[in-house]
């Protein structure tokens, strides 16, 4: 089973080109998807979440036509958007219980062994009979994530999980989103990229609404690697750099700026970087990727 997308093209009706052309191959496992707001994200994912309609194109998930047959796709799609209104009075047993019957999981004892089984596996059985909307941010993402479990999905959306939780609950979650990936299609997007670094198989990132890179993110890394430069330097000299400077980023560490370059060779007083994922991407939106590989 894997996730084929081709030719996905969508112009909204103000004129915005959100999707221009987008090809994609999603194997079992999961896949990263980068890109800065507007970059056409959420229109992909809604797309592919039988949310709203493209223009042109195909999806295909095994032998399931993603944009025609909806039915089909919702049963076997798990979407976790950013925010989805949860009745803050609703108790969690009961809530995820009337979503497993919008599910269509009508037996009443597979529905008690199923919740009871979600409610377990994402840490919230002792919490069941709270009411949601006392929930924390990490609480509330786990039970999206046990929402979008049921029904044993084969496509799973996930959209920027982490924002808002403290470093424990990021770290559950992603300990909880690596095991989805074993047995079902998982497009994971977010603004943080070290976490697609260290939880997809493979990236890609969206830019105007097209690919403008597919890999795994050591591959990336790798082909990045020895255009790589850094140089750490005041504020003054930051200012002086020539415009002509290919720079890709500037971090602020310790009150210097460390200014991060992709070019053949080393400007003066630069050296070679080690590459990482973050590299990639400021390296592709900062429109200095050509050339790399
Ligand atoms: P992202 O999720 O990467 O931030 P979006 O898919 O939300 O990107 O948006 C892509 C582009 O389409 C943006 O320029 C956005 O302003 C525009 N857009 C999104 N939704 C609509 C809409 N319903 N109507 C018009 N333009 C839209």
């Amino acid at each position: 089973m894997s996730l084929s997308i081709a030719g996905l093209s969508k112009t909204y009706a103000n004129g915005v080109k959100a999707l221009d052309d987008v090809s994609l191959d999603l194997p079992v496992g999961m896949f990263g998807l980068l890109g800065p707001n507007g970059a056409g994200k959420s229109t992909l994912m809604r797309t592919l979440a039988t949310l709203q309609e493209a223009d042109t194109g195909t999806a295909t998930l095994g032998a399931i036509d993603v944009l025609r047959d909806k039915e089909e796709v919702r049963r076997t799609l798990g979407y976790l958007p950013q925010e989805f209104g949860l009745s803050p009075r609703a108790r969690a047993h009961d809530l995820l219980d009337t979503f497993a019957i919008l599910k269509g999981i009508t037996a009443r004892t597979e529905r008690r062994d199923l919740c009871e089984a979600l409610l377990r596996k994402t840490n919230l059985w002792e919490h069941r009979r709270k009411r949601v909307g006392g929930f924390s941010g990490g609480m509330k993402r786990r039970f999206g994530i046990a929402v979008a479990l049921l029904g044993d999905p084969k496509l799973i959306i996930v959209d920027e999980p982490t924002a808002g939780l403290d470093p424990a609950e990021r770290s559950r979650f992603h300990n909880l989103l690596s095991e989805l990936g074993s047995d079902a299609v998982v497009l994971l997007s977010t603004h943080i990229v070290e976490d697609v670094a260290n939880l997809c198989e493979q990236v890609a990132i969206l830019d105007q609404g097209r690919i403008q890179l597919v890999g795994t993110p050591l591959e990336l890394c790798d082909q990045l690697g020895p255009r790589l430069f850094s140089k750490t330097m005041s504020m003054e000299e930051r200012r002086a750099l020539p415009e002509s400077m290919p720079v890709i980023s500037t971090w602020l560490r310790y009150g210097q700026h460390e200014v991060r370059v992709v070019a053949d060779a080393a400007p003066d007083g630069f050296e070679a970087a080690q590459a990482t994922l973050e590299d990639v991407y400021f390296a592709v939106t900062a429109g200095r990727w050509a050339g790399v590989a």
